[in-house]
């Protein structure tokens, strides 16, 4: 590379958060090749009069490179049948970038199907979203992010799921698109490992392994697998449905909630969320966004808080806990108006949390709403605070516990199973083993009674005793360990501050 290549594929990669330099030099009309999807999914079979419904594929983007944008919108226009696709709406959330403005106009007339929308304020993909679900002709919206690639056979599955079931809300299965060389990671025949959404009491999303009894429930390849929470970015539902099931809170801002929200709201709705995994779109994923936010901690939790007042119920508590920031937005009550969405709740008569919790994610595992105490852990002899510092594999115990008075203050929740466990990263509990103390997550069970070794018995004393070694909780010379109860002293009597 020459260094003004260097120059230009760094500079590229600053502002896009993926690989740019390579983007720009890949055809906008690449080839991904043989079909390698599952022989169930390539034997599958669709109506062609009367067919399935027409479509418009909804494409929002704020300051998205050329060569990624254009690349989307010639994927879609070469994989789905022209019967099938009304029309490819572009909705730009404000960009500044000059490409995106009379060039990107001028350049899709030739194109015919394609339009581009305007949002005159950034005010994110949500608003933006919304406005190209309201100009949309098709009978299907089917959303994508500006920097997609359709895999050759995607829209036919989806089409088809919401024709057979007009509530379904269906995701295709999403593959990487590698930020850093742009390439596409091929279906493969044996991948039958997928994964579905969910989300932890922070109300962030995450993937997860199918459950066993969800694996088995499918047949075979084409079946949908249903999903707790989705991705949000990537999806089709049928027009008419998305405006009968609320659209999106339009008071939410910028970016995040919205995919937990209407999670929630499809499914304690009577809707399904689902995935189709003979369905592939390949994203580029990034390690961090490229776009500024304004305020963006805060926007995320008062989209997050919205949510939380409206779908949650008492479980709401349990994600307060979690987030001191969510919680005080709540508190001073500046999380807006949710009186229209509550009332949507009510008269399309949703089902409550509980019932989602129970019949849609019950693998989940769900805290006290109201723990027996929750706090800081300290020791009423050295004044001391149990502090673990955490690493980043999570799947480690933590060996050394430490007692000090400096540093950011960590939550403890002592639990109905008299369990201790650390607030903010729910799976992880005090555990005794023998001679030490260690916060462990191997263990700590999601549903049952407590293992043994992670039983705590607050005693009268304000003993932390562990009846498995009938050993107790310990502040000795800055640290945090097990030893024998003694009757005396305050070294091991403990509060919940
Ligand atoms: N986007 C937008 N306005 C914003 C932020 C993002 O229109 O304020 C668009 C962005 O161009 C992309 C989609 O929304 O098409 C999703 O954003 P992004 O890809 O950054 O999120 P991620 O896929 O990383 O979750
Ligand atoms: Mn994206």
């Amino acid at each position: 590379m020459s260094y003004e290549d260097l120059k230009e594929k760094l500079k590229g990669f600053n502002k896009n958060q993926f690989n740019q330099f390579a983007s720009d030099r890949i055809s906008l009309h690449r080839d991904l090749g043989k079909d390698t999807r599952d022989s169930e999914c390539l034997e599958q079979k669709f109506r062609r009069c009367p067919g399935l419904s027409t479509t418009s594929v909804i494409i929002v983007f704020h300051n998205e490179a050329w060569s990624t944008l254009l690349r989307t919108v010639y994927s879609v226009l070469h994989t789905a049948p022209a019967d099938l696709l009304t029309e490819i709406l572009l909705v730009d959330d404000a960009s500044t970038d000059d490409h995106l403005k009379t060039r990107l106009d001028e350049y899709v007339q030739q194109l015919k199907i394609v339009r581009v929308l305007r949002q005159r304020k950034r005010k994110g993909l949500i608003t933006a979203r919304l406005m190209g679900a309201q100009a949309a002709r098709g009978e299907v919206l089917t959303f994508l992010d500006s920097h997609c690639e359709c895999f050759p056979g995607w829209l036919e599955p989806l089409l088809a799921r919401i024709m057979e079931e007009p509530t379904a809300v269906v995701s295709p299965k999403i593959t990487t698109i590698d930020q850093d060389n742009l390439k596409f990671q091929k279906p493969n025949p044996h991948w039958h490992h997928y994964s579905r959404g969910n989300f932890n009491w922070r109300l962030t999303f995450g993937w997860e392994a199918i459950p066993k009894n969800e694996r088995e429930r499918r047949k075979n390849e084409t079946y949908p697998i249903r999903t707790p929470t989705f991705a949000g970015g990537l999806f089709s539902v049928s027009k008419s449905y998305f405006e009968y099931i609320g659209t999106y809170d339009d008071q939410m801002e910028f970016w995040g909630g919205e995919n937990l929200e209407m999670s929630f709201r499809v499914w304690q709705c009577g809707g399904q969320m689902e995935i189709i995994p003979c369905s592939v779109v390949g994203h580029i994923f990034r390690r961090r966004s490229p776009h500024t936010y304004p305020n963006a901690s805060t926007t995320i939790n008062h989209n997050l808080v919205r949510l939380a007042e409206v779908w949650m119920d008492d479980y709401k508590w349990i994600f307060y806990r979690t987030n001191r920031q969510a919680a005080s937005i709540f508190k001073t009550n500046s999380f807006g108006d949710v009186s229209e969405r509550r009332k949507l709740r009510e008269r399309l008569q949703c089902k409550n949390f509980t019932w989602y919790l129970n019949n849609i994610y019950p693998e989940a595992h769900v805290p006290d709403i109201k723990p027996i105490a929750h706090g800081q852990l300290e020791n009423n002899g050295s004044k001391c605070h149990l502090h673990v510092k955490l690493t980043k594999k999570h799947w480690e115990p933590v060996r050394i516990l430490k007692c000090n008075n400096r540093g950011e203050a960590q939550y403890f929740e002592y639990t109905s199973q008299q369990e201790i466990r650390l607030s903010t990263r729910m799976e992880l509990c005090l555990h005794a083993s023998p001679e030490t103390v260690l916060l462990s997550l191997q263990l700590c069970r999601p549903k049952e009674k407590a293992a043994p070794e992670q039983e705590w018995i607050f005693t009268q004393k304000k003993h932390l005793k562990n009846p498995s070694t009938g050993k107790c909780l310990t502040a000795a010379e800055g640290f945090v360990k097990l030893s024998a109860c003694k009757s005396t002293g305050l070294h091991q009597s403990w509060v919940f501050s």
